[in-house]
């Protein structure tokens, strides 16, 4: 039996504890598992039966946090792991050679583009940035060792929508999958699987836990690319040196991705989540689908107010009719354009850090996704070491805040912002 969304939040992947009978889903704080006999162990050993070995590889409680976010998504398998950065690392991994690329969208959180100019180049792995919104310049971007598309749903933190299925298009005609960052979506506003996307990636630092208490990530594979369609992925479909020669693609076919992160990404990687991690963002998830509704509407309600507000010289926010990518976010994201945008404000970089030092509901921190509303400047914070003249983003342009639009009660909200703008532009 299939369920509805808000019913797979709270269900899906757990099930009384076959121990004990625990209805919620217990913190398993276990390194190792016994095995039954020394066949058990072989067979686990072999991938021909499926157990629990080690905890950096599988854990109950992470399972199923696996399970769930795999279920919301619409996905084949999932696998966690410490946090999304490390996310994005296990999704290319399988895919990645030395001398490789990945095409990439230029609107991507600042730490995936400083980790893809300059950290995976020591695995000898590259990325190549190009606009998004143009389908053509992805296309050309493309060459013969590009391996992988990527990008972000909705992007943090300049609010833009990606066209997933026009980028699913190209991916599908150069043979490559894509990957799409969903973070700052969630599954509740977007599905990229049923645009195209291949695999997911989550910070599940940020909505899925939804209050900033964890730092962890998620990859879930939709289980459709067929790694065997060319030698780009020898990984998944020639002999794999790193488990005894084992062929993942043809040998457990929908799954070859998530055994192949399994038993050989987190196995020699490690980025392994914590039971405990995993067991927090269980419950988050259980009111995902409230937390959104909730998240949505504010972010709505406050974009319009600043909007309207003298004060303020710019919205950008996907939900407004006035934004260029409010159409497109009908389409991707029609339950919400999320609840992450930025705003310029009149008065520049000095009218900004006031506002910053002024609000009092508001936490300035470098968070997003939490339950409270979340401010931060990048010029003055994230994006300070970029000299004067060096040419900026218009979201990490000088007069530019980032707004995290928390589950409060609006007014409140809007009355934090009011005296705030009120003390930096008087
Ligand atoms: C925060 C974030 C990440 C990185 O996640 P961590 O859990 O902080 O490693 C990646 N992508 C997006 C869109 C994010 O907001």
């Amino acid at each position: 039996m299939t369920h509805q969304f808000d019913t797979l939040a709270i269900h899906a992947g757990t099930a009384p504890d076959p121990a004990t009978g625990a209805r919620q889903v217990p913190i398993y704080q276990t390194t190792a598992y016994v095995f039954r006999d020394a066949d058990h162990a072989a067979k686990l050993f072999n991938l021909a039966e499926v157990g629990y070995i080690y905890s950096r590889l599988t854990n109950p409680t992470i399972s199923a946090l696996a399970n769930r976010v795999c279920a919301l998504e619409g996905g084949a398998g999932a696998i966690c792991c410490s946090s999304g950065h490390a996310a994005q690392i296990m999704a290319l991994f399988p895919l990645m050679a030395p001398g490789r690329n990945v095409v990439a969208s230029t609107r991507l959180y600042g730490g995936t583009i400083q980790q893809f100019s300059n950290t995976i180049r020591k695995f000898g792995w590259s990325a190549k940035f190009v606009d998004f919104d143009d389908p053509k310049a992805i296309e050309a971007a493309i060459d013969g060792d590009t391996r992988a598309i990527f990008c972000e749903t909705i992007c943090n933190p300049g609010g833009a929508i990606s066209d997933l299925d026009a980028i699913a298009r190209v991916a599908d005609q150069a043979g490559l999958p894509l990957i799409v960052d969903n973070t700052t979506a969630t599954p509740y506003l977007c599905r990229p699987i049923e645009h195209g996307a291949t695999l997911v990636v989550h910070s599940a630092t940020k909505y899925l836990t939804g209050n900033g208490t964890v730092t962890g990530g998620v990859v879930v594979d939709s289980g459709k690319f067929n790694w065997s369609a060319s030698d780009k992925f020898p990984s998944l479909s020639q002999p794999e040196p790193a488990y005894h020669g084992l062929v993942f693609h043809p040998t457990l076919g929908g799954m070859a991705f998530t055994f192949h992160s399994i038993a050989i990404g987190l196995r020699d990687l490690g980025m392994t989540m914590n039971p405990q991690g995993a067991h927090y963002t269980l419950m988050g998830i259980e009111t995902l689908s409230l937390r959104m509704q909730r998240h949505v509407q504010n972010a709505q309600m406050v974009a319009e107010w600043l909007e309207g507000d003298a004060r303020v010289e710019k919205v950008g926010y996907a939900g407004l009719a006035s934004n260029p990518y409010h159409v497109l976010s009908r389409k991707i994201t029609p339950n919400g354009a999320g609840a992450l945008f930025t705003v310029a404000v009149k008065g520049g970089y000095d009218a900004c850090v006031k506002l910053v030092d002024s609000v009092k509901l508001f936490s300035h921190v470098a968070n997003l996704g939490d339950t409270r509303s979340l401010i931060i400047h990048p010029a003055s914070t994230t994006h300070r070491q970029l000299s004067e003249d060096a040419p900026v983003a218009a979201w990490a342009a000088p007069n530019v805040i980032r707004l995290s639009i928390g589950i409060e009660d609006v007014r409140d909200i809007i009355a934090d912002l009011d005296q705030a703008l009120t003390a930096a532009t008087q």
